[in-house]
């Protein structure tokens, strides 16, 4: 027992090292960058090709899972499957799928499509504190994308505010309000933002709370 555990313990250690060694991505041959933040641990290592993709399906798989935009009967082996068709690249292009696109699926029947085809529909309504969660920024789990939608009335609006405004105004740490700073100067993340907007995502948090609501009201 002790010596298979020794025995996988080296084998791991040995893939460590070639990773080292080569230090490019086994999927998409792009160089290895050691993984930025104080907290990212020494070996840490990371492809930094966003259309790598391994990425492009988990930034995807994300978005419709039940956690983030909830899109009903759109589960792992689906999005795996508009991936590599190439259909789906990141969250805007799910609104601009077709019926016949998702009915020539493998496993899918007429009735499942059209039910998977309104729900893609209907999760542009869905909570904005939601779409902020599914785009998958570091550090921007579900609690702090609450927390950034209880204190900014848009996404717009939190995006446009940068860094600053939102460690001050977003009840959010240094870390969370640049990552989200960070993530919104890149141009491919702008626009990402303008074309969901253009596809009808709902932007306007449903959970902030301007102070003349807060405060209390006058007998
Ligand atoms: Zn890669």
């Amino acid at each position: 027992m002790f010596k298979s555990l020794v025995n996988i313990f080296s084998k791991l250690m040995a893939t460590r090292v070639e990773l080292h060694a080569s230090a490019t991505c086994p999927e998409c041959g792009s160089q290895l960058a050691r993984e930025a933040g104080d907290h990212a641990p020494k070996t840490s290592w990371q492809c930094p090709n966003p259309d790598c993709p391994p990425q492009v399906l988990q930034r995807v798989v994300l978005w419709a899972s039940p956690e983030a935009m909830d899109i009903m009967g759109c589960d792992t082996g689906i999005v795996s499957q508009l991936v590599s068709r190439g259909l789906v690249r990141d969250a805007a292009e799910f609104y601009r799928l077709r019926l016949a696109e998702i009915a020539a699926l493998d496993g899918m029947d007429k009735q499942r499509a059209g039910e998977l085809f309104d729900a893609i529909r209907a999760s542009k309504s869905q909570a904005a504190w939601r779409v902020l969660f599914g785009l998958g920024i570091p550090n921007v789990g579900a609690t702090e994308s609450q927390t950034l939608c209880r204190n900014f009335p848009t996404l717009d609006g939190l995006f446009a505010a940068g860094r600053e405004r939102i460690a001050g105004n977003g009840g959010v740490s240094e870390v969370v309000a640049r990552n989200v700073a960070d993530w919104f100067a890149d141009p491919v993340n702008r626009k990402l933002i303008t074309r969901l907007e253009k596809a009808g995502v709902n932007f306007r948090s449903e959970l902030y709370q301007s102070q003349a609501i807060t405060s209390p009201v006058k007998a």
